[in-house]
């Protein structure tokens, strides 16, 4: 029997999950430990004494510069709402967004749209199909769960060798606690940094990695205490949220939504709403609809009831991924089944870098002030 959380909707069949007496469950009330802070009655004048710190400090480093800052932007919500208040507190961003091949129209439009209205230099990298693909068969091929950690150990990569070229320090993110605060299961993903991980499964089935940026952990830390590029996490200055944000986009940048969290690009939309559920039994609208949960922007009832379809929009449109990625991918119908039905297996079985941020982390952790810390803990987590 699988037991429901009372506060949020996170479940017993998430894996290190422990129930308290009442029936709070150990990741909302580790979220509740961690963001307590915000029931601080000072908040409002401690994020924007921080959002004014952050601007200062930002227009300073841009002086005679063409930019002031990096702001990394998906097509989604919050990246697209983080550009356009960055621009509007006075700053000149280069919005940055990586094509691997997977990009909706839809986010391409909403990319376009905003970034023409503002007058803002966009700088798109697309990777190169091949090279993608082949990658990702060597990701399925291995199964491993975190797929993902391609786009987003490429797109990492991409904005701190932005942020390093314009000899800027700031990268800015829609990464946030109102609608991610609370931490992703162990199980559901895996280090972002692991560039050692990502090189070795690739080279166990014969690919190489020529083209695609790519960031390990000695890069990071380079950026991170000899250059000390900093990561933002901008609506973290404001009381974020996200239906107010997305109400803004429609009106004032003709935005069209999607109907889940990270659902601007097609591929993300099947892993997260097919491959995850099926192959390896992870539903991350879990974790979404918990984030809006304990942040109050939706009700416990709701989110149960929006659990209860199928991750998709409808039964129509998950089907015309699944065929779009059949094609994208020269794969059969029995070559997914295939997939969907081959036992997991983990990134630990293959080399890896985790050590070395835990080991440097540690040794460092005495060195820095407290407020980094939680920074540290949470910048490899993008998406
Ligand atoms: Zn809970």
């Amino acid at each position: 029997m699988i037991k429901v959380c009372s506060r949020c909707v996170m479940d017993s069949s998430i894996k290190d999950l422990t129930f308290s007496r009442n029936g709070y469950c150990s990741y909302c009330q580790d979220f509740f430990n961690r963001y307590s802070f915000q029931e601080n009655k000072n908040i409002e004048e401690i994020k924007l004494e921080k959002l004014n710190k952050f601007l200062k400090e930002a227009k300073a480093i841009g002086k005679g510069k063409k930019y002031d800052c990096i702001v990394g932007i998906s097509g989604g919500v919050d990246s697209a709402w983080t550009l356009v208040e960055v621009v509007k507190k006075g700053l000149r961003p280069l919005a940055v967004h990586m094509d691997n091949g997977w990009n909706s129209e839809l986010a391409q439009s909403n990319i376009s749209n905003i970034v023409s209205k503002l007058g803002v230099d966009l700088y798109t990298h697309v990777i190169e199909w091949n090279e993608y693909k082949n990658l990702m068969e060597s990701f399925f091929k291995s199964n491993v769960v975190d797929i993902e950690i391609l786009y987003d150990n490429a797109f990492l990569a991409l904005l701190y060798q932005q942020a390093h070229k314009y000899g800027l320090r700031h990268l800015v993110a829609g990464t946030n606690s109102s609608t991610e605060g609370m931490r992703m299961p162990k199980d559901w993903n895996w280090f972002k940094l692991d560039k050692t991980n990502i090189k070795d499964i690739a080279s166990k089935n014969n690919v190489r990695i020529k083209t695609m940026p790519i960031i390990g952990v000695k890069f990071w830390f380079y950026c991170e205490y000899i250059k000390r590029i900093r990561w933002i996490s901008f609506p973290e200055f404001f009381s974020y949220k996200k239906d107010e944000a997305t109400k803004m986009l429609i009106k004032e940048y003709s935005y069209k939504p999607y109907p889940y969290k990270h659902y601007e690009s097609i591929f993300t939309r099947f892993y997260q709403g097919y491959i995850l559920p099926n192959k390896f039994n992870i539903d991350k609208r879990k974790l979404h609809l918990s984030n809006l949960v304990v942040t109050s922007q939706m009700n416990r009832k709701d989110a149960l009831k929006e659990l209860e379809g199928i991750p998709y929009n409808s039964e129509k449109e998950l089907n015309e991924d699944l065929e779009y990625f059949l094609k994208k991918m020269n794969w059969s119908q029995k070559d997914l089944e295939v997939y969907i039905n081959k036992p997991r297996s983990e990134h630990f079985h293959y080399k890896s870098e985790k050590w070395l941020f835990e080991f440097l982390n540690t040794k460092i952790k005495n060195l820095i002030p407290n407020k980094l810390k939680s920074f540290l803990r949470n910048s490899y987590t993008i998406r």
